[in-house]
């Protein structure tokens, strides 16, 4: 049963893993026994991450690529250069993003259109070129990182609101064009984590109560959380899911 969800000798790209969510994914699928290459902007971060990761795994294990996902150029060269380098790309994860939070009258359209682009276009450009040689191949798997912000919204935080609803109708439309040719394109929606970037939130006694309220788990999410059903959407387990987004996030999108 457990060699269902092995991973071993399959070779992984997580967008964005020099820190945060994606580098708890790329370690978990490293974990499961994939090839992981750790991607990011900043080159020093990102070879910091892969020196703190690769002390964990078999030489050759741990890779990494500087590269910007919202770069047409760019994400072409990238997947170009892991299938050379590397070896075939089996998993993608579309993870890298950010955020801007001010409200929607006083948003400018130069941050509308950097939050798009790394949170929605992004994945299409690293998708797409991914997707030619798993099309080729016949086989695929690609995850994209969605958010409770994908059915949800809230004050002050519009372009990403739209650009995560944008990322579940991605996920749909790659499936339309995809499913057939053997690929399984699907979304991971993380509630809220408790991590470093939020341990301000979690200080908040205010806001710490409204979400304790607010989920019927009734705690934060951790990065440990998302591990699981990611293995598992980039596993044969899950060979016959296609186009889902899978909320991880304690309920907190089934109630109000
Ligand atoms: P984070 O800690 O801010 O890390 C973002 C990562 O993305 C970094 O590795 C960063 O690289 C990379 N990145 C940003 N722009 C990029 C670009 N243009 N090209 C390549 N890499 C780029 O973010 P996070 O909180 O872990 O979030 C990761 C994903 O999970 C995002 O898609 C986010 O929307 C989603 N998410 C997060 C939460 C949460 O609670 N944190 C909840 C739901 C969904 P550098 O280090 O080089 O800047």
């Amino acid at each position: 049963m457990s060699g269902m969800f092995d991973l071993a000798g399959k070779v992984a790209l997580v967008t964005g893993s020099s820190r945060g969510i994606g580098n708890s994914l790329a370690r978990g699928l490293a974990g499961a026994g994939a090839t992981v290459v750790l991607n990011g902007l900043d080159a020093g971060r990102l070879a910091a991450a892969q020196a703190a990761m690769a002390a964990d795994f078999a030489p050759g294990r741990i890779r990494s690529l500087a590269f910007d996902v919202t770069s047409d150029a760019a994400a072409a060269d990238g997947i170009a250069w892991i299938e050379a380098n590397v070896g075939p790309l089996d998993i993608l994860v579309n993870n890298a993003g950010i955020q801007h939070r001010v409200p929607l009258l006083d948003l400018d359209v130069r941050d509308w259109d950097r939050v798009l682009a790394t949170d929605l276009t992004g994945a299409f450009l690293v998708g797409r070129e991914a997707a030619r040689g798993m099309l080729a191949r016949g086989r695929g798997k690609i995850i994209n990182v969605c958010s409770v912000q994908t059915d949800l919204a809230r004050p002050t935080i519009a372009a990403y609101t739209a650009a995560k609803g944008g990322l579940r109708n991605l996920t749909r439309a790659m499936t339309a064009e995809w499913a057939s040719g053997g690929l399984q394109i699907n979304g991971i929606a993380p509630g809220y984590i408790h991590t470093g970037m939020t341990q301000n939130l979690v200080d908040d006694d205010a806001f710490n109560s409204w979400i304790l309220g607010r989920t019927p788990a009734k705690r934060w999410g951790t990065v440990q959380d998302l591990v699981g059903p990611a293995v598992w959407l980039a596993s044969d387990g899950s060979n016959f899911v296609n186009g889902q987004t899978i909320f991880i996030d304690g309920g907190m999108t089934v109630v109000v």
